[in-house]
C-alpha cells in the first residue's frame, strides 16, 4: 500500500518531523507532500526515515520569467520525488483549469517527477449520479493529451470532493466501482493500469474498512497525516 500525506497549509513542526522519523511503516510506502518552504528544511530527515518527499503543486510555466512560480526542476533539486496535481482545493479556488493541469502533468513527468493527479466529483454530481461522467472528463482531458511520458510515474488519487475534510466517505461498493472504472480508463487511454488511491476523510477509525476496498492501491490523507499517532494507526489498521 502507498500512503501519501498532504500537509496542506499547516506548519510541520520539528517535533512532528522527529516523531515521524520513528513511525513504523510496516513495510509500506509512505510519501509526504509538504508546503514549499519546508521542503529543503526537512529533506534529510525524511530521507533518513525512508519517507518520500513531495510537493503539493508545481507550476505549468515554462519561462524563467515567472515570478513566484516553482518548477519541477526546483522540486527535484531540493529532493522531491513527486508532486500532487489538480487537488480539488486548487481546481476550485486557484483557477486550475484542465489545460493547466495537463501542462503541469506533462512538464513534471517529462522532468522525471512522479505525479499524483487528484480527481473527484462534487456533492451535486454525486447526488445526481454523475460521478462516472465527471471522472471520465477529468481523466480523458489528461490521458489523451499527454505525450511521451512514463506512466510508471503517474498515479491517480480518487478524492470525492464531498468527502474531503467532512467525515463523510463513500460506501466500499461505491469506491470499488469507481476504482475499477478509473483503471479501465487508464488502460484505454494510457495503455497501462495505473495505481489508484482513495482520498477523503480517511481516519484511524475507518482505515480498516476503507482498506478492505478491492483494487485500491493506497490512500491520500489530509487531516489525519498531521498527527503521527493517527497516521501510525492508519498504517497498522
Ligand atoms: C485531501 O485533502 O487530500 C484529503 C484527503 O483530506 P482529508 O483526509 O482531510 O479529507
Amino acid at each position: 500500500m502507498l500512503y501519501i500525506g498532504n500537509f496542506k497549509m499547516d506548519i510541520p513542526t520539528e517535533n512532528y518531523i522527529a516523531e515521524l522519523e520513528n513511525i513504523d511503516k510496516c513495510g509500506e510506502e509512505l510519501w509526504l507532500a509538504l508546503p514549499y518552504p519546508y521542503l529543503s528544511k526537512y529533506a534529510q530527515n525524511l530521507e533518513r526515515a525512508g519517507i518520500v518527499m513531495g510537493a503539493q503543486n508545481v507550476t505549468s510555466a515554462v519561462v524563467k520569467e515567472s515570478t513566484g512560480e516553482v518548477s519541477a526542476e526546483m522540486l527535484l533539486d531540493v529532493g522531491c520525488a513527486f508532486t500532487l496535481v489538480g487537488h480539488s482545493e486548487r481546481r476550485k479556488d486557484k483557477g486550475e483549469t484542465y489545460g493547466r493541469i495537463v501542462e503541469k502533468c506533462q512538464q513534471a513527468l517529462a522532468k522525471g517527477l512522479n505525479v499524483v493527479l487528484c480527481v473527484g466529483e462534487s456533492r451535486e454530481d454525486y447526488e445526481n449520479g454523475n460521478t462516472s461522467r465527471v471522472l471520465e472528463k477529468q481523466l480523458r482531458e489528461v490521458l489523451t493529451t499527454l505525450k511521451e511520458i512514463n506512466y510508471n510515474n503517474f498515479i491517480i488519487a480518487y478524492e470525492p470532493i464531498w468527502a474531503i475534510g467532512t467525515g463523510l466517505i463513500p460506501s466500499i461498493d461505491e469506491i470499488e466501482v469507481v476504482v475499477r472504472h478509473i483503471k479501465s480508463m487508464t488502460e484505454k487511454w494510457a495503455k497501462s493500469e495505473l495505481r489508484v488511491l482513495y482520498g477523503g476523510s480517511l481516519k484511524a477509525n475507518n482505515a480498516k474498512l476503507l482498506k478492505s476496498a478491492d483494487g485500491v492501491d493506497g490512500f491520500l490523507i489530509g487531516g489525519a497525516c498531521k498527527k503521527v499517532d493517527e497516521l501510525q494507526k492508519i498504517i497498522k489498521a
